[in-house]
């Protein structure tokens, strides 16, 4: 048995003024043959978790390119070939192989392709022939367009949000990719859309309890595998929305059943997924009211894991005009900034300007007499078994508020991101995390409290406000509800 591995992945919020270009991807994750590591990340889970079982079981994995960008904006369109070509005649050299194991993101949207990874999908098809089992493991903010659904023969997404189940559902993707190779099942996969697109955080009700039940269905009567897509609300495709997906084995009239019930479900309970977001003062207010700290209040309007900058200064600049003190946030992405305090060195008092440099949505930058607190090299933070750069940071106090500088932008994923530039966490009484909710995998348990609250920063929590162009505005909330109804 020959299977074939490699990733591209990306999440493209076509809402972002950061460009997306091949090198974006070899800045932040590019692994030629030859040249994986041995830790894998989200969307190489596929590829570290067949090699293991590759050992095991006796397989031969072949290891294609892997690339990963920061979400930002739709991919260059002769990046995107180049990558995709890159794979492809890497699969080609493979031939003939039995499988093929794709780590993909599922929200990546490059210049002439709204629908990246069904293209991707379309031509392995057409390299490996209809025998070939093709596995795909997504992100749940995928668009679940009916090309790569059918393109494939088993998809599964993570299911947790934040998503640190990844290897465990490349584990389970890799079994039944085998066991279909093997003969022993025969997958058949059913999509549902639910005309609606929502947040479904699993950190909280209902989506911790939709998860336990998705888990709870598997592996019994026929099914094999159940998804929700949430969809990716920044990612202006027609497909746009959240769908469930279930795998059977062999049995597509009971996948499609399973997948309206599920759907319907999801349905009834639109509007209750998500957190309420506070503004900015009620978050202060709120965080400030609590008996003791640290409170942290998650801001997901300037997340870079959506493709937001992550620049944005509204919430430090009402820190600051309140007179708040015990405050930190981060991170915030400034190179230069970060240049400059590396130049000045701990413990030293300059007058810096950081922030609020991508775009009219990060607001003005704020100017002000800093004290570097901490300086770092080459940072990495922790989510999960995955180990996530964010480059030089520079920790710096201005007035009560500590921020943390980055020079690689990321999202607040591990506490690493303030502890690795001297920010004390523990004495805090406000720690504002940039994120919508992988934060909480790493912030929750040193929280007295979560909160969430709308920075007003560039990716609007109120999804209505986009100005989409292809999106469907006939779904939730856009529009009224429409009927669900069976894609696949
Ligand atoms: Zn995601």
């Amino acid at each position: 048995m020959r299977i074939f591995t490699a990733s591209l992945a990306t999440e493209s919020n076509s809402f972002s003024p950061i460009p997306t270009s091949r090198e974006t991807f070899e800045q932040t994750l590019y692994f030629k043959p030859g040249e994986h590591p041995d830790r894998g990340t989200l969307c190489t889970g596929p590829l570290h978790v067949a090699r293991r079982r590759a050992k095991q079981e006796g397989f031969e994995l072949i290891e294609g390119s892997c690339f990963w960008a920061e979400p930002s904006a739709p991919v260059s369109q002769a990046g995107y070939e180049s990558m995709r070509d890159e794979i492809l005649g890497q699969l080609e050299a493979a031939m003939p192989v039995d499988g093929v194991l794709l780590g993909l993101h599922g929200a990546m949207v490059a210049f002439g392709y709204d629908d990246c990874e069904g293209d991707l999908i379309d031509r392995v098809r057409t390299i490996v022939g209809p025998k070939a089992v093709i596995g795909v493991e997504q992100d749940p903010h995928c668009h679940l367009t009916e090309k790569r659904v059918r393109g494939a023969d088993v998809m599964i997404l993570f299911k947790e949000y934040p998503h640190v189940d990844f290897a465990e559902r490349a584990d389970e993707l890799v079994t039944l990719v085998v066991k279909a190779i093997r003969g022993d099942i025969k997958p058949k996969m059913s999509l549902y859309d639910c005309g609606m697109i929502d947040l479904f955080p699993t950190t909280r009700e209902p989506g911790r309890s939709f998860v336990d039940k998705m888990q709870r269905l598997e592996g019994r009567d026929g099914v094999l595998s159940v998804s929700l897509g949430h969809g990716f609300p920044q990612g202006d495709v027609p497909e746009h929305g959240t769908r469930v997906l279930v795998i059977t084995d062999n049995a597509k009239p009971k996948g499609d059943a399973l997948a309206r019930e599920l759907g319907e479900e999801v349905r009834a309970k639109r509007g209750t997924w998500r957190p309420p977001a506070l503004s900015i003062d009620e978050a202060i207010d709120a965080a400030y009211a609590e008996p003791k700290g640290p409170v942290v209040v998650a801001d997901a309007s300037d997340n870079a894991g959506g493709g937001a900058a992550s620049d944005n200064t509204n919430i430090i600049r009402r820190l600051l005009e309140r007179g708040m003190t015990d405050a930190a946030v981060g991170p915030v992405w400034d190179p230069v900034a970060v240049e400059l305090c590396h130049a000045a060195g701990v413990g030293a008092t300059l007058t810096l300007r950081f922030g609020g440099k991508t775009a009219v949505a990060s607001g003005a930058p704020i100017d002000g007499e800093v004290t570097v607190l901490g300086l770092g090299k080459d940072g990495r933070q922790t989510f999960g078994k995955a180990m996530v750069p964010f480059g030089d940071s520079a920790g710096i106090r201005v007035g009560g508020v500590a921020v943390a500088l980055i020079a690689h932008r990321t999202q607040a994923l591990g506490t690493e991101i303030f502890t690795a530039s001297g920010i004390d966490l523990a004495s805090k009484r406000y720690i504002g995390v940039k994120s919508t909710n992988h934060f909480h995998a790493a912030y929750a348990p040193i929280a007295a409290k979560v909160l969430y609250c709308d920075g007003e920063g560039p990716s609007p929590i109120d999804t209505r406000k986009y100005p989409f162009r292809k999106a469907r505005r006939t779904i939730w909330p856009h529009a009224d509800l429409p009927e669900g109804q069976l894609v696949v």
